[in-house]
């Protein structure tokens, strides 16, 4: 059943994700788990990086990545979704070690 709060599923891992705490895969067009927040501490199943020739952010699943058909990303970044994280280090304050 799908979660009310999940209304997606991600194409990586399979289990119901959030449109704000997932993002659209550039190859596939696939939803798939990707932190947007600094503030929180949630899975990522892809990432974010900027195009340096486009200088715009191209999302890919953790699928794509593994396959021939994307680029490697050269730089992961954390999204500058909020001004106020950008003057920041990228990092994950909160990401737990299992
Ligand atoms: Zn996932
Ligand atoms: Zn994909």
């Amino acid at each position: 059943m799908p979660d009310a709060a999940a209304p997606y599923f991600c194409v990586v891992c399979g289990e119901g994700v959030d449109a704000k705490m997932s993002a659209e895969c550039n190859w596939c067009d696939g939803r798939f788990h990707l932190n947007q927040r600094n503030d929180v501490d949630a899975k990522d199943c892809g990432q974010v990086w900027i195009d340096e020739q486009y200088l715009a952010l191209q999302f890919a699943c953790d699928h794509c990545r593994a396959s021939e058909d994307a680029p490697s990303p050269p730089t992961p970044i954390t999204p500058p979704r909020k001004r106020s994280t950008m003057a920041r280090p990228r990092q994950r304050k909160y990401k737990r070690r299992a």
